[in-house]
């Protein structure tokens, strides 16, 4: 046997990998992460090293390979839990060792110094009286929320006051030029959030939150799952049980999708935690993300929040993991090796003996599932911590309105309450599944639809004059006739946010709209400074994608609009449903955050679908148990296990006849394995590359695991062709 050791992980040298052998005697201790002292160099002085992997396969000349002299007894350093934690991660989800290195430790750069600025009070408390009326009487809304802000803190983070407050540049001059505040500079990066916070934390758990808490704490298990209504106090319930492992001397890692990274979320932890906490997003450098993690290592932090990739943070006393809003699709990595956040959470629990806690309002089927196979302890909240109703949830049968006569896309009842809403100066948000104008672009005449050259789908108008790819970039003028048949009978079909805008304008001309899609937010800060508008009120009515229903309190929102519900559903996918069910319920949260009574409305042609009735009913566990169903009729994760195997080729031939190797391969490895495929993929082709796909299928995972790793092995030795990519996905988010 041979192991792969890396003698230096600090710096940019994670490819740079020696083969030694491994000696009888210590054979059993060997296995990825194990800590070694190896002979280097001429001299054969002894230095430490770690062990990525151990293979039967010796690259050099067998009789100059050099053997590892011991193992390092004393405690192991975090690089070996984090190189072990590769390990896993290239086992599980494939890829090479490399890849995942890469993607578990974080790489040094030479970086800058980061000079730091923050906006620090400059006057005196009755100045301050004096302009909060000001503000107040010329609703001036940005100005005074910064300064009340500023009255909690006295100083606050720049960056941070631009980001996650959403207040303008200008606002803050505005400020320094009546002398309300100062901004200071200072050089030196060391935490990305910098607080002097006066704001005290002083909430105080309810009968609820804290039988859940102390249950997790005194609990033996290991995974929790917090099922509780939007609303029910997560969070506090998360701090209170960090707090009480923070006490102790444990170290912890909470997980937060970046979108829901918000000022108000990252200041309640702030609050209550100070200094201990720091936080990574995808706006740091790589340098400040190193700067962050080495803060963790050498203890100067207690708690990591992040999105997915801060489950990596190099903690040497790791006690707790927690994941926020566990079901969303963004803890799975989309590039390789695609790796699942709460999977991995799990594993890095095991490894330093942690707990985690997941929550969510609209938990992940696999979870529940696994709570009801009794893997995870599930806790409930069922009541909101700040008294507020329910919003009241209607569904509208678009079929119905059709028949009636109704041919707008907008339902009686939702005109109405528009109209309602209009005149309270309340606001609405409408909320519709798709973007560009008005999805693909046809013609009468023929039928064809217009596709783009590179890929098998159909291209989008974009602002009526504009035809654009969503996969490729791909952009043309709009025709005036059919490419194929000549007619002048082209068209766009289906409805778009640009399509519901305008609708809105022709309804009511006096109603101040924002639309929010890739479209108005791809330039910089796009999207941050639409819902700051909004927010701000000056605009009645949200359109947008997915993309506004997600962590965002609008207390001023009364009605929120589903336009069209089904077109999740249509998405050829197991996990419509669930997709549909947990976008629907999210979107009817965010009607009615404050003490004002909110209205939601579905529309749909489908009102018979459970996804759409249970959530409209905020019913959770009836969707649950028809959706299992479903899943073990089908055979269908979470009931199995499932692999995506996804070929790609610029060759359509070279592919096919790969694709049947791979195929062959497959039930040479393992001649009873259930598979499917190999079949092209939903799309085709994407930027002139093909695609198949073959899943295959099983309860144990290991099964699976161990076909891939025939079939890596097997791509290596045989050379299945150079210009074939393989990639694997477990469990896939989507299907391919
Ligand atoms: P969730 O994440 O479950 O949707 P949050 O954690 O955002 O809910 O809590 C909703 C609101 O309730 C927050 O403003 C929070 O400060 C408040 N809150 C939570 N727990 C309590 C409590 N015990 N007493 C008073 N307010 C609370
Ligand atoms: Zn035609
Ligand atoms: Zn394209």
């Amino acid at each position: 046997m041979y192991a792969n050791i890396i003698v230096d992980i600090s710096h940019q040298k994670l490819d740079k990998v020696f083969q030694y052998k491994i000696p009888k005697e210590i054979e059993n201790g060997i296995s990825a992460g194990v800590s070694v002292k190896v002979p280097f160099g001429k001299g054969n002085r002894l230095i430490d090293g770690f062990v990525l992997e151990t293979t039967d396969i010796c690259d050099y000349d067998d009789n100059k390979i050099k053997s590892i002299a011991e193992i390092n007894e004393k405690n192991i350093p975090v690089e070996g839990t984090l190189i072990n934690l590769a390990w896993f991660i290239k086992n599980t989800y494939g890829g090479t060792m490399n890849q995942a290195l890469k993607t578990v430790i974080p790489i040094k750069k030479v970086t800058k110094d980061v000079v730091k600025k923050t906006i620090c009070l400059s006057c005196k408390e009755n100045i301050q009286r004096q302009y909060i009326e000001e503000f107040k009487r010329k609703r001036a809304v940005a100005r005074l929320r910064l300064l009340e802000e500023l009255i909690e803190n006295k100083c606050l983070d720049y960056s941070l006051v631009v980001d996650k407050m959403n207040i303008s540049r200008a606002t803050i001059t505005a400020l320094e030029k009546l002398d309300i505040i100062e901004i200071n500079s200072e050089k030196i990066y060391r935490n990305p959030i910098h607080i002097e916070s006066n704001g005290e934390y002083n909430i105080v758990l309810n009968e609820e939150q804290r039988k859940v808490s102390e249950d997790i704490i005194n609990s033996e298990n290991m995974v929790h799952l917090i099922h509780g209504v939007t609303g029910s106090g997560k969070t506090d319930v998360y701090m209170d049980i960090i707090d009480k492992y923070v006490n102790n001397g444990k170290q912890v890692i909470v997980l937060i999708p970046e979108i829901a990274l918000t000022y108000q979320t990252v200041m309640r932890f702030y609050r209550k935690f100070r200094d201990r906490v720091s936080i990574i997003n995808s706006k740091l450098s790589q340098g400040e993300r190193y700067d962050q993690f080495e803060r963790a290592k050498r203890g100067e932090i207690d708690i990591m929040i992040g999105p997915r990739s801060a489950i990596f943070t190099p903690f040497n006393n790791l006690g707790l993991i927690v994941i926020d809003e566990e079901h969303e699709s963004s803890y799975k990595s989309e590039t390789i090796p695609k790796y699942h956040a709460r999977e991995v959470s799990i594993y890095r629990a095991k490894q330093s003996g942690a707990k985690v806690v997941l929550g969510s309002a609209t938990p992940s089927v696999e979870s529940y599932y696994e709570c009801e196979a009794g893997n995870y302890k599930l806790h409930t909240l069922v009541n909101r911590a700040v008294a507020s109703s329910m919003a009241k949830v209607s569904i509208v049968d678009l079929r119905e309105e059709l028949k009636n006569g109704n041919k707008s896309m907008f339902s009686h009842t939702l005109q109405e309450l528009i109209a309602d809403r209009l005149k309270k100066k309340e606001q609405i948000m409408l909320f519709i599944n798709r973007r560009g104008y008005a999805g693909f672009v046809s013609c009468r005449s023929c039928g064809k639809a217009i596709r783009c050259p590179h890929c098998d789908v159909g291209l989008n108008l974009h602002n009526n004059d504009k035809l654009v790819c969503h996969y490729c970039g791909y952009e043309t003028a709009m025709m005036k006739n059919c490419p194929v048949c000549g007619s002048k009978y082209i068209a766009a079909f289906g409805t778009g946010t640009q399509k519901v805008e305008e609708g809105i304008k022709k309804m009511y001309p006096m109603a101040r709209v924002l639309r929010m899609d890739m479209d108005t937010t791809s330039k910089k800060d796009g999207h941050e400074k639409i819902l700051s508008a909004f927010a701000e009120g000056e605009a009645d009515i949200l359109v947008g994608t997915q993309m506004i229903v997600k962590g965002h309190d609008f207390p001023n929102v009364t009605l929120v609009g589903v336009i069209a519900a089904d077109l999740s559903l249509f998405a050829a996918d197991y996990r419509a449903n669930e997709r549909t069910f947990d976008l629907l319920t999210q979107a009817a949260g965010r009607a009615g955050r404050s003490t004002k009574e909110g209205e939601v409305v579905i529309q749909t042609y489908n009102p018979e679908e459970y996804s759409i009735v249970m959530s409209a009913k905020q019913s959770y566990e009836n969707f649950y148990n028809q959706e299992i169903l479903y899943r073990t009729l089908n055979n269908y994760p979470p009931v199995i296990n499932m692999m995506a195997i996804l070929m790609t080729c610029e060759n359509e031939q070279i592919l096919n006849s790969c694709s049947k190797e791979i195929q062959a391969a497959i039930k040479e490895a393992d001649a009873d394995i259930c598979y499917i495929g190999p079949a092209d993929c939903n799309i085709k082709k994407i930027s002139d590359i093909y695609r198949k796909v073959i899943y295959i299928k099983d309860k144990e995972l290991s099964r699976l695991i161990d076909i891939k790793n025939i079939l890596e092995k097997y791509g290596k030795d045989k050379g299945i062709s150079d210009n074939v990519s393989i990639q694997y996905d477990l469990n896939p988010l989507s299907m391919y």
